[in-house]
Formats: structure tokens, C-alpha cells, sequence
């Protein structure tokens, strides 16, 4: 009598999207076709840099915690100081994580609460890592690709090297690790931007068609 399904019970669109990868993967290519697609976009890295800029939101937190070696002159965070720091002691990253990531996550949810279009993206570089967004968004979309590519790509950007490329690819969570967490999975490794265009318009349709 119901042929056409319409007493079965409608499934919610998918109305909040997490977007993660390891660097270089391509999550801000994946991103920018999200948009394209109709999403709204949340870049979490953006946020981190705004509070991190003179006059910043976090700066006076960061101040006191770590001193004024770790500010530059114009009051803005000293973020390659702070990295290298970071990366010689868990229990400076740990730190300054407690100060950015509320920080972070209150900034998301007032532009999130701000968007127009039926789906927001939340683009967070360390969603496998942090924990707490997993609950806070109904898919997570991993991009992934081969460590090789990654480091590939990251060194050729200005200032780095296949070297430093490595040491942050060992320092963040494992493929394996994302893929355990991940709603879908884009394998963005041996393929035109265009084929990774038509991926992630067929992923967006699959999600947000109301059924
Ligand atoms: P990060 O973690 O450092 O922010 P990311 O994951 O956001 O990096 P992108 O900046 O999107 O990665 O991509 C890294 C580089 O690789 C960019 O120059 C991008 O244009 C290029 N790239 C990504 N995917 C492809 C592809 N399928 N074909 C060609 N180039 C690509």
C-alpha cells in the first residue's frame, strides 16, 4: 500500500559535517568544495590564528602562561617559538591546548549558530585528536591520502622541507586512527581535482538528500 515510502518514518539530513585529514591531505580543498556545494564553512584554524593576533582573545592567557618570549613585539602569539616549545614538551602543548580549545569551540559554535544554509562544516585539522568534537557534529568526513603524498605536498611549501613535513605527519594521530572515527573516507591520492570535486558533490548529495 506504501510504495513510495511514505509512512517509513524520514531520516534526518545530516545538518553537521566534521572535516579532518592529516596535513596535506587536502581538507581545505575539500572544503572549498563543500561550499561550493552549499555548505557553511567553519574553519577552525582561521579561529586559531584571530585569537592568537595582537589583541587576540587568548593572548592575555597565553601571556601570563608562557611569558613574554613567547609574544612577538606587535603582541601577536610567537607561534613558531611556541611550536618548537610545543613539540619539545607534552606538557606545553597540553597547556596551551587547555587555553585554545574552549576558546576555539565557543568561537565555532557563535559562527556555527550565525549560518544561513542547512549545513555547517566544521573544518578541525586535530578532530582525531581532541575527542570531543566527534559527539558534537552527526558525520565526520576524513580526507585521506598516502604519507608519501602528504609530505610530498607539504614540502613544497615556502619555508618547509620533506624533513619537518615527516616530523609533523609522526606527530599527529595515525590514518588508521582517523578512518576509526570517520563517516566517509575520500582517498584524495593519484586524482584530479576535478574527480575530487565529483567525490565530494556525491558525498553532499548522499547526505543532505531529504529521503
Ligand atoms: P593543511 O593540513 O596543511 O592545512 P590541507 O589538508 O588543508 O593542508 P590542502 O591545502 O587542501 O591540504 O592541500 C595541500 C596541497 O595539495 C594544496 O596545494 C592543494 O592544492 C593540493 N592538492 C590537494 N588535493 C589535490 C589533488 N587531488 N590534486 C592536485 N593537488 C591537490
Amino acid at each position: 500500500m506504501d510504495r513510495l515510502g511514505l509512512t517509513a518514518p524520514p531520516r534526518p539530513r545530516v545538518r553537521t559535517i566534521g572535516l579532518t585529514g592529516g596535513i596535506g591531505s587536502g581538507k581545505s580543498t575539500v572544503a572549498q568544495q563543500l561550499v561550493a556545494c552549499g555548505t557553511h564553512l567553519v574553519d577552525t584554524d582561521a579561529i586559531a590564528r584571530a585569537l592568537t593576533l595582537p589583541g587576540g582573545r587568548a593572548m592575555p592567557a597565553l601571556t601570563s602562561a608562557f611569558g613574554p618570549e613567547a609574544i612577538t613585539a606587535d603582541g601577536a602569539l610567537n607561534r613558531e617559538h611556541m611550536r618548537q616549545l610545543a613539540f619539545a614538551d607534552p606538557a606545553v602543548k597540553a597547556r596551551l591546548e587547555t587555553i585554545l580549545h574552549p576558546l576555539i569551540g565557543e568561537e565555532a559554535r557563535r559562527q556555527a549558530a550565525q549560518a544561513t544554509g542547512l549545513t555547517v562544516t566544521f573544518d578541525v585539522p586535530l578532530l582525531t585528536e581532541s575527542g570531543h568534537w566527534r559527539a558534537r557534529v552527526d558525520r565526520v568526513l576524513v580526507v585521506d591520502c598516502s604519507e608519501a603524498t602528504q609530505i610530498a605536498r607539504v614540502a613544497l611549501r615556502p619555508g618547509w622541507d620533506a624533513a619537518g613535513a615527516r616530523r609533523v605527519v609522526a606527530q599527529q594521530a595515525t590514518r588508521a586512527a582517523r578512518r576509526a572515527i570517520a563517516d566517509a573516507v575520500i582517498f584524495n591520492d593519484g586524482m584530479t581535482l576535478a574527480t575530487l570535486a565529483d567525490e565530494v558533490r556525491s558525498l553532499w548529495q548522499h547526505w543532505t538528500a531529504v529521503r
